[in-house]
């Protein structure tokens, strides 16, 4: 089985290296990431200027970086390496749970390995900060999990796209349904030192979580495993106004 490893924390960053190595247990691996942090691009991708990339060997792994976005990694990944099976992304530095995927990098590098009709998985974890007030996960603690998660998916299933998030120590796998819960996506504002206004974007959740869906998971202290579509269209919606107009 190839490989392609990717996602959107760029290639340096730890959760690559942990989930390459894990990933190596099950077929040949190769990481094409992108050379910067490309957190919350969602599924950009570059169409205005010609992409790039440099080999940069990370541990033992086939490693490439690129100066484009998730989505731009795996399409040039996948063009230049022949017969990959199935696009790994993450382990992202950072849960991506419910509403939170239409904004995750993570998950636009495995839809877009779905989009080219392979299989995608996107893995996160949460972070906590260390003594040195950096944000980080123990991923060292995190492989025995990771080769769980991916024991259980990779062999037996026929899903296009999956999005598996870990809490630290998970008591277990958890199949579940996105979270659909609504969020305030408020915009603070406040001052630069030098007195200029701007503006942060911060999310708050609205509504109570509900029991079977990711985030429900993760608070029980569950690893869980959402099966995604790429086919977006609300068929309710769809079936309704079909009846309505008589069409
Ligand atoms: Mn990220």
């Amino acid at each position: 089985m190839r490989i392609l490893v990717s996602n959107d924390d760029g290639i340096y960053s730890p959760g690559i290296a942990a989930l390459a190595e894990v990933a190596a247990e099950f077929g040949e691996v190769r990481i094409v990431a992108p050379d910067v942090e490309q957190s919350s691009m969602g599924h950009a991708v570059t169409a205005s200027r010609p992409l790039t990339y440099k080999h940069t060997p990370i541990q033992e792994f086939e490693a490439y970086r690129v100066n484009g976005t998730p989505a731009d990694c795996v399409s040039l990944g996948v063009s230049l390496w022949a017969d990959v099976d199935v696009v790994l992304s993450g382990v992202n530095l950072g849960l991506n749970l419910g509403n939170g995927c239409w904004h995750s990098g993570t998950l636009a590098a495995a839809k877009q390995g779905a989009l080219l009709g392979l299989r995608g998985i996107a893995l996160s974890t949460s972070v906590e900060e260390d003594n040195s007030e950096f944000e980080t996960a123990n991923f060292e603690e995190l492989k025995p999990y990771l080769r769980q998660a991916l024991q259980q998916v990779l062999s037996g299933y026929d899903f296009p796209l999956l999005n598996i998030n870990f809490p630290p120590h998970p008591k277990g796998l958890c199949w579940t349904s996105q979270s659909v819960r609504h969020y305030h996506g408020k915009v603070v504002p406040g001052k630069d030192p030098a007195g200029r206004a701007h503006y942060w974007f911060i999310v708050e959740p609205r509504e109570e979580t509900q029991q079977g869906t990711d985030r429900w998971a993760i608070q029980n202290g569950m690893a869980s495993i959402t099966p995604l579509r790429l086919d977006i269209t609300d068929h309710e919606e769809l079936a309704r106004a079909l009846e309505r107009t008589g069409q």
